[in-house]
């Protein structure tokens, strides 16, 4: 069985469907970190990030995969390097790139199948995974959000101003919502969650509540 998880940043998405992930008995697959691994290697080699053909190329020879939750790129575990602010907003720049979705959404089809999983990104339900059995599309205040990522932040012990961070955020809300391919929208058939004034742990019972029914039908 999929589950897809869809949504802009900073909704508690990750965090949702991880421990969805692990109620259910599910895998899980944080499809951001794919993109984000892109951009590290972009910002590691120094490349203009709206060279089309440089990134192309980089996403031809990124090797992406996850090992016991770990971020594995080319070999060599990057989990730490993914975090940051201007990983995040590289990353929301390389996801324009046709070439590089395309090379991530069939890794992404690749790591689910046959699995029971609940994939996590912005087109799940939409592109990548139209037959998934659960759909979900996580929405919350976009100044709730960017407290919730500053908080996550300083938890980290990363300085960060929280004006930057929602202006970065509204940056990454734009730069997906607009884009040409595979832009971010929930699927026709997503079940709507606004998350703004639920605690993690309400949203993960409401989906698993969801998904139970199904389950049952
Ligand atoms: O979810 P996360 O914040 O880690 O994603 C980082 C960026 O990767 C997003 O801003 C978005 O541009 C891109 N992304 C995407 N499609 C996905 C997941 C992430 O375009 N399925």
């Amino acid at each position: 069985m999929i589950v897809t998880i869809d949504g802009p940043a900073g909704t508690g998405k990750s965090t949702v469907a991880k421990q969805l992930a692990q109620v259910l008995g599910f895998e899980y697959l944080d499809t951001g970190a794919m993109y984000r691994m892109i951009a590290v290697l972009a910002v590691e080699e120094d490349l203009d990030l709206e060279d089309l053909s440089a990134i192309s190329e980089l996403a031809e020879r990124a090797e992406i995969d996850f090992k016991e939750g770990a971020a594995i790129l080319n070999g060599v575990d990057v989990s730490t390097k993914l975090r940051d602010p201007e990983v995040a907003v590289a990353a929301s720049v390389v996801a324009q790139n046709t070439k590089v979705r395309e090379k991530l959404v069939q890794r992404q089809r690749e790591l689910a199948a046959e699995r029971n999983i609940v994939c996590e990104g912005r087109d799940q339900g939409t592109v990548v995974f139209p037959q998934a059995e659960a759909k979900f599309y996580l929405t919350a205040a976009s100044e709730v959000r960017a407290k919730r990522r500053l908080n996550e932040l300083l938890e980290q012990g990363k300085e960060v101003l929280y004006e930057q961070l929602l202006e970065e955020q509204n940056e990454r809300d734009q730069r997906d919502e607009n884009r040409p391919v595979a832009p971010l929208k929930p699927a026709k058939d997503a079940v709507m969650i606004d998350s703004t004034e639920l605690t993690i742990e309400e949203v993960v019972r409401d989906l698993e509540e969801i998904i139970q029914q199904r389950l049952v039908k």
